[in-house]
């Protein structure tokens, strides 16, 4: 007992790195899309647990906004074994409990790199293993306003092809924020009518549309090209369990919804409410690695499908324990922006649209821990500030 780890130090440091030929505006769209010569800013949060052997616990997280919520909890881990992963879980699920506890996630992430490097074992062989290539769907910037970009149907149809002829398995559209909804019905139309029946399709347009009745009428459009999925469209947000049985009621398309709930409870209720088909789960949303496999097993037991939100060495860890999920999401794609990760990394780690082996595929690090190491010097110069708790 005496020679478990014992956490001394957590710290906290966030990057802003500005990224090239992106840009933001919210007024036209939910995320980050194609503009060359525009410069965008990717916050990111390093999170290093540090232990009394020596050995760093490791984590990247792209939501930094939970830095206050990790400097609520973090006190009690001082001193503590590093190794009790469920404990924190649930002392910080307590400690948390007027926030929406995405602080959780990203220092279980951290905790599960260091358990793999004290245990000299990939993450994904401590969680149980089950596979080591994982099928992979390409999934898009948000719709841009360049003619060589993803400006209109036949765009997104066309990268839609490239995409399957660099063989992955699915597509996914991120649409636009504010279109007229026509525009969003003939993108399904054009996207299904290039590649349907070839690859899965699927949609999201992040929580934008702004009435039921239009939701709808893409969603009978998805019905009329056989899509995969259709995921978060919308306005409330993603969590209103009685619009989304309606809304399956009146389509045979998948749903996808819980991305924003947090925690296996909330991802249980959603499912038991009829309020989604596929479950949807996150390491930093939803209470790490830890957290996610919870919800795994939760949706295992009602014999339904999770599939894992974005891209990371933590959810190719996850998903490669994982029996019942369908694919990998690529995030995000373009025929024209190329940026790896905004933190560079060393040992062959990537997450980029030719990422995929032949039979569209990623692979699983196979280096303990979650088997990735950044470049940190590069970024250093983008440093914003640092927390540090001992
Ligand atoms: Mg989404």
């Amino acid at each position: 007992m005496a020679d478990w780890p014992i956490i001394t130090k957590i710290q906290l440091t966030r990057y802003s790195v500005p990224v090239k030929d992106l840009a933001s505006d919210l007024a036209f769209s939910a995320g980050q899309f194609y503009e060359p010569g525009s410069v965008s800013y990717r916050n990111v949060m390093r999170i290093q647990v540090h232990t009394n052997e020596g050995i760093t616990g490791e984590h990247v997280s792209g939501a930094p906004a939970i830095v206050e919520q990790i400097r609520m909890f973090s006190p009690f881990l001082i001193g503590k074994n590093a190794l009790e992963r469920e404990l924190f879980y649930n002392q910080a699920k307590m400690i948390l409990r007027k926030n929406d506890r995405m602080g959780i996630g990203p220092v279980d992430v951290a905790l599960w790199d260091l358990a793999g490097k004290i245990h000299n074992a990939p993450v994904y062989r401590l969680l149980g293993g089950y596979r080591d290539k994982l099928p992979t769907y390409a999934s898009t910037y948000h719709a841009d306003r360049q003619p060589d970009g993803l400006s209109s149907p036949e765009g997104f149809a066309d990268f839609a092809e490239q995409c399957l002829d660099l063989g992955y398995p699915g597509f996914k559209i991120h649409s636009w924020g504010a279109a007229p909804i026509q525009l969003e019905i003939d993108t399904v139309h054009a996207v299904g009518k290039r590649v349907g029946g070839k690859m899965a399709l699927m949609i999201d347009p992040c929580c934008a549309y702004n009435t039921y009745g239009e939701s709808l009428q893409v969603g009978l459009a998805c019905d009329d090209e056989g899509y995969y999925w259709y995921e978060d469209p919308l306005k409330d947000g993603g969590v209103s369990f009685s619009a989304y049985r309606r809304l399956r009621q009146s389509l045979k398309t998948p749903i996808l919804q819980g991305e924003h709930l947090h925690l296996v409870e909330a991802h249980t209720d959603m499912a038991i409410a009829d309020a989604t088909d596929f479950w949807r789960a996150d390491p930093d949303y939803d209470g790490g690695i830890t957290g996610v496999m919870k919800i795994a097993h939760a949706a295992e037991g009602l014999g339904m499908d999770i599939e894992l939100h974005g891209a990371g060495p933590a959810q190719r860890h996850c998903m490669a324990a994982i029996r019942n999920s369908n694919f990998y999401e690529m995030t995000l794609v373009h025929p024209k922006v190329h940026t790896a990760k905004c933190i560079p990394q060393l040992n062959g780690y990537e997450d980029r649209l030719d990422s995929i082996d032949k039979d569209g595929c990623v692979p699983v690090p196979q280096e303990p821990g979650l088997g990735v190491q950044f470049d940190w010097p590069t970024v250093e110069r983008y440093r914003a500030d640092e927390v540090v708790i001992e």
